[in-house]
Parts: structure tokens; sequence; C-alpha cells
């Protein structure tokens, strides 16, 4: 009755009618009782303590303050008039005033009887004021209900405008907790609200908006942020746990000669622990009879590249085929040459597929590929075309899946009956945080260890007008046989402009590079792919010493030998791409640097951006950093963001929280996979709401 009575549309509750519901419904997505009330404070305003005058302090938030009222008068400005009102207390004299209003105020306000006043104050020639204070007669206010921490509510100007303040919706919530009698449907077990020592729903409803004092305001935001996350967290391992007992995928049971051969006559360096490790994961899963879901995440240069290719192989040596797809055709070429060499001798048939390969060719391949000739098949997004049919696929591998949909992803498989092993690889380290909201549905492997030999790359951030110290600096990289990345911004918006700075850029490095001495190679995103290939080609081959380029190299591409990386209006670009671009250097043995370039004008921002590049080199600490900085919905773009859309909890903030709740809703899907148990009736209940509404807050009351 309870779940019914808080469905009711909200233009029924009393003081809000047809036209503020409609302004509550496109302001805050309000429709029914059961919105309002899961509509949180964002803040609290503390009213438990009253300050003395003689104690105020500049710069402090709201206060309140006890006293009386001498006299009122009003002092004429540059535009209308101000109403001044004398305010004392006990310890000293502060000015009350309005600039709008005045008459009604004028005639309403009691002189020498005791007031409650609130407000913010500002401090000028010696004096506090306060402007447009809430205020109350003391009497009045110690037989009211007493809100000692006041919430504050999302507001609008909309909803201001239409005179919903915060007053208001916290009225209108107080009606509905008053029509409730306080009552609501818990949602947690008796066992995990013992073990946690939790509030009860109730109890946690009433102190989020009517908090008693800051403790029970804590247990209540505990209570209720451990809820939201336990109930995602417990959909995501649902769903996870479902897909394995039901898709069913290949397995690939055994560990074939290929993968013997390779691993001990051809692998050219040591395996890292770390590498073992992810290795020894993916075989599990593809051994099982569950299709394998899998996210491989490992910094840049962590080598993800030969663990991908040894999955390959192991789908080989079960009798199936393999795709590794890349998301631009520099980075497939640059797999397909590298993988190629590795295979030398082993006797595996791979094919190279991008929109650039000729019809003719194209043919090759498609026809191999459905004869099952062809073992291994490396290219872009032309992977996805509908001509492109496997004998048998068994394993795709997507590398830099954040350039990829979901959508994108499926449709490699669409086809099969049963779907290959998934295995997603990237490099833009998603903090564990966020990876296990987002992911929770795919099993993580992490490579967490950069191949030894490796020197940390050295950062450093200059301005603009030391270009010549820096220009001098690469004279003596060149000198030493290295090779240099120029890096400019591209940003679609403005992509005009850039190609400009471009250009601009490449000229003056032509002016200061002259043939024939120095070869300069330019590659930008309004080339040909061929021209772009070429002038790739060139500096791969050491052929030019300067690669002047958009970030169209962001992604993947590897050489060696480049060893200093300059970031042009560095400033522009977001942390996890300065921190891919600076991935490109560091590959081969020599010291390594990043230079990033800026004007003097730095946002704060900016500035905490170029002080982490510089401060280290861990990727996972650099993408921790990035999403404090801009939250998660914009690090994973659109794509996940629902899950992201969190009422009370904050996936950055309550870490703790998040980690918590889901130790408990694997241990309770270990323990009652159904949910079937009595004691999770609750739980089962609660879930079964949300999974039918897809929205947990919807019917968790
Ligand atoms: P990423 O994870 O960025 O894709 P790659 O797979 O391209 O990294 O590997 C980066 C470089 O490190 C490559 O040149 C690769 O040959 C090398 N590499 C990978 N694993 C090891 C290892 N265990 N020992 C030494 N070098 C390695
Ligand atoms: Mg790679």
């Amino acid at each position: 009755m309870n779940a019914n009575f808080l469905q009711t549309p909200i233009a029924y509750l009393k003081g809000v009618g047809p036209n503020r519901a409609s302004t509550l419904q496109s302001e805050l997505g309000i429709q029914t009782y059961q919105d309002l009330i899961n509509l949180f404070p964002h803040r609290y305003i503390d009213k438990t303590q009253y300050y003395k005058i003689n104690l105020l302090q500049q710069n402090t938030s709201e206060v309140q303050v006890v006293g009386k009222i001498t006299h009122i008068k009003s002092v004429a400005q540059k535009k209308g008039n101000r109403l001044v009102a004398t305010f004392l207390d006990d310890t000293g004299k502060m000015e009350l005033v309005w600039f709008r209003g005045q008459k009604w105020i004028r005639e309403n306000l009691k002189l020498n009887v005791p007031y409650v006043v609130f407000g913010k104050t500002n401090f000028y020639n010696g004096t506090f004021s306060m402007p447009h204070p809430e205020m109350e007669l003391l009497v009045d206010h110690e037989k009211g209900l007493k809100i000692y921490m006041q919430p504050v509510y999302p507001s609008t100007e909309k909803l201001s405008n239409k005179g919903i303040t915060n007053r208001v919706l916290s009225k209108l919530i107080q009606q509905i907790f008053v029509e409730l009698n306080g009552k609501f449907t818990e949602a947690l077990s008796p066992k995990i609200i013992e073990e946690l020592h939790l509030i009860s729903k109730s109890e946690a409803m009433f102190n989020i908006h009517f908090p008693k004092n800051q403790e029970l305001l804590a247990k209540a935001q505990f209570r209720l942020k451990f809820e939201e996350l336990f109930y995602i967290q417990l959909q995501l391992i649902a769903k996870n746990m479902l897909h394995k007992k039901r898709i069913k995928g290949f397995p690939f049971d055994k560990v074939g000669t290929i993968f013997t051969d390779f691993y001990n006559n051809h692998l050219p360096f040591e395996l890292t622990n770390a590498q073992k490790r992810v290795l020894k994961e993916i075989r599990s899963d593809l051994g099982s009879n569950a299709q394998m879901n899998r996210l491989l995440q490992g910094d840049v240069g962590s080598g993800k590249t030969i663990v991908a290719l040894m999955a390959m192989l192991l789908a080989i040596d079960n009798g199936f085929q393999a795709c590794l797809m890349a998301p631009t055709e520099i980075l497939a070429n640059q797999h397909f040459v590298g993988i190629q060499e590795l295979l030398e001798g082993v006797g595996i048939t791979v094919s190279l597929l991008t929109g650039s390969v000729k019809k003719s060719a194209r043919k090759v391949i498609h026809e191999q590929l459905e004869s099952g000739e062809l073992q291994i098949l490396i290219g872009t997004h032309a992977l996805l075309e509908d001509k492109v049919q496997y004998k048998n696929l068994g394993l795709a591998i997507v590398d830099e899946q954040h350039r990829f949909g979901v959508a994108q992803r499926s449709k490699l498989w669409h086809k099969n009956t049963i779907p290959p092993h998934v295995l997603v690889m990237t490099a833009t380290p998603i903090p564990r945080t966020l990876a296990m909201s987002l992911y929770g549905d795919l099993d993580i492997s992490v490579i967490d260890e950069l191949p030894p030999g490796r020197k940390p790359i050295k950062t450093v951030h200059r301005y603009d007008s030391n270009r010549l110290k820096v220009f001098q600096f690469i004279r003596e990289e060149i000198k030493k046989g290295r090779q240099i990345y120029v890096v400019y911004p591209l940003i679609q918006e403005s992509e005009v402009l850039d190609y400009k700075d471009l250009m601009d850029g490449y000229e003056s490095i032509v002016r200061d590079f002259p043939q024939p001495e120095y070869q300069i190679s330019i590659v930008h995103g309004q080339m040909k792919p061929v021209d772009k290939e070429y002038e790739m080609q060139r500096f791969v081959k050491g052929e030019t010493q300067i690669m002047v380029a958009t970030t169209v190299i962001e992604v993947g591409v590897n050489v060696p030998n480049a060893s200093v990386m300059i970031i042009e209006s560095a400033e522009r670009f977001g942390l996890s791409q300065l921190h891919q671009l600076r991935g490109r250097v560091g590959r081969g043995a020599d010291q390594s640097f990043c230079i990033l370039m800026t004007s003097f004008k730095l946002s704060t921002e900016a500035k905490t951006r170029l002080e982490t590049m510089v401060r280290t080199n861990d990727g996972f600490e650099i993408a921790e950093v990035d999403l404090k900085l801009r939250g998660p919905g914009d690090l994973m773009g659109t794509q996940q963001s629902g899950m992201l859309n969190l009422k009370i909890a904050d996936i950055v903030r309550d870490n703790d929280i998040l980690k918590t709740a889901r130790y408990y809703a694997l241990q309770l899907l270990k323990d009652d996979p159904t949910l079937a148990k009595d004691e999770n009736a609750v739980i089962n209940y609660t879930y079964a709401q949300l999974v039918r509404h897809k929205n947990i807050w919807k019917y968790i009351s």
C-alpha cells in the first residue's frame, strides 16, 4: 500500500497542482511522490548553533543569530533605497539589509522583540550586515518543528520563478512523511542491517530530509549510499553470473602445439609476471564452457599485444579463427606488421583488412576467411562489414576499446549462433572504482607492471617563451640519433583553427630545422590515408627525425627510437590524452622526455593537469585525478553514463562504500544466487522491482 501511495502523480500533492507538477517534472524529473522523497538534499545548513555577534567571522557561510531590532531606517543609494535595521544581541550590533520588498518588511517587523535571523553575512567598515535574512520570532521558532540541519535541495531558476523554493520543497516532502506516518518499507535484509549497523530505511529517510543532528545525518547518508550502490552491484554481478550460465562459449580445452611452440621458440622476451597472470586468467575463461567477456587494462607500453596474440594462438590451437580490431588504420597496420614479425616461422596465416585494402585483395580475404584458410584477421571497422564472414570465429579482440561503442562490439559476432570469446583491451586506465561500477558485468584483468628496463619518462612543463631552448634541446637529441614528436591539439569544433596552428607550427619547425640536415614528417586528419601512411612509414623507418602531427598518432603507434614528445598547447588536452601521447615515447632503451608547452594563461584545472603529468607516470594515478577533475560521466563519454546517474552516492568520494557494497552483493549472490532464501525476501522483492522498472530509486521504498 505504501508502494502504491508513493506512485501517486505529484500533481495530486497539496500545494502542487498541474502547473507546478510540470515544472517539477521538467526541472527535476519528479513525476511521483516517490520521486520527490528521493530528491536528496545536496547539502545542509547547520542550524544547531546560534552565533554571538562579537564572535562572527568574515567569510563564514550562513549563520543563525538571536537578537532584537532596535530601529529601522531607509538609506538612499544610487538606485532606489535600501532598508537597514539595527540588530543587537547581548554581545554586539549588526545590520539587516533589504533591497526588495521593503514596504512589507517595514510594516511587519516588530521592534524590540527577540527574533532568530538566518543568512549570509558581509563585513564592511567594521560592521557585519546580513542581506535579506530569513527571520522568525523566537517564540514561533521554539514552537515549530525543529529542523536543526536545514536541507538544501537542488534548485534552478525556473523552480524559484515558480515559487518552488527550498522551503516549499521541504514542506512538500514533510506532507508525504506525515501521510506515511514516517514509515517506509525496508529494502535491505536484517542480516546486512545488523552486520553493518545500519539504521532502518524509515529512520534514514527521515534523517536525510530532516536530520536531527550531524551523527544521524551521517548514518542516513551512509545507509542510503550503501543501498544505492548495493543494488547497482547486485544487478551487475547477477547479470555477469547469468551471462556465464546462459551464454555458452566455445571451450578451448587444449593448449596445443602452436601455442607451445610459440612460447618455447618464438617469444622474444620473458613475459612479465603481470602478463603471465593475465594470460592465466584468460586461459581459464577460454577453457570454461561460458563465453569470455573480459576487459584487459594495461597502461601504455605494458605489453598487451603479446597477450592478445597468445590468446589468439589458443583459439587457433582449438581449431578456431581469431580477429583483432583496432580503431585506426595506422594502428591496425602496426599490429599487423608487429604480429607478422612475431609469428615468423610459426606458420600461421594473417591478413590485414582496412578501408584502403583494394577490392581484389579484399575478395581474397573474404574467401580465405570463409574457407577457414585464414587464421588471424587484423583490421579496422572494416571487419564489421556484412561481407566479412568467418568459418568459425572463436575469439574477437578489440584494441583501445574507448573508441568503439558497445553496439559495434557486438556487431563483430552477430552472425554467429555461439558468440566468440571477447577480449577488450584498453590503455585508458579506468580507475578500479569506476571499472567496478561500469563494468561490473565484465571480468577485468590488469597488467600493472611495465616490461623491465624501461626508464621512466622525464616530463617537464615549459612556457612558449622558452621555445628556443626547447628547440636547442631537440637539436641535441637528434644529434644523438633520436626522433622527436611534436603534437598539436585537434578539437573537432575548431578544426580549421587547429589546422592553422598545426601548419604555422610546421612552418616554424621547418625554418628552425632546415633540410637537408633535418627531415620532417607531417600527419594530420585531413590527409588521405595513403599519404598519412607514407609519412608515418618514413618516420617509423627513421628517414625523418621529426614528426609533426595532430592527435591522430595518439593511439598505439610504436616507434622505439622516438624519445622526445613535445605537446603544443598542452593546456588544451585532457589528462588521459596527455598520458596517451606521452606513452608514445619511452619505448626504447634511451632516456625519454615529454615536454608540455603552454602559454602563460592557465586555468586552475589546467595547472592541476600539468602538475599531475610532471609528477607521475602512473596511468592509474592519473586516471584518478582525471576522474576527480572531470567527473565520471565525462571520462567514459555518454556510453554507460546511465549507471552513473546516482542519486546520493558519488563514485569517487564513496569509493569505500562502493567496495563494501560490492563485497556484500557478491557474497549474497554466491550464497543465494536466486535470492530464494527467506532471509533475503526483502532484497528479492526490491531487486525484482528494480529489474522490472530499470530504476532502482523508483521502487526501493
Ligand atoms: P601496449 O600495452 O601499449 O599495447 P605493446 O604491446 O605495444 O604495449 O608493448 C610495448 C612494447 O613492449 C613492445 O615493443 C613490446 O614488444 C614490448 N614488450 C611487451 N612485453 C614485453 C616484455 N615482457 N618484455 C620486454 N618487452 C616487452
Ligand atoms: Mg597497444
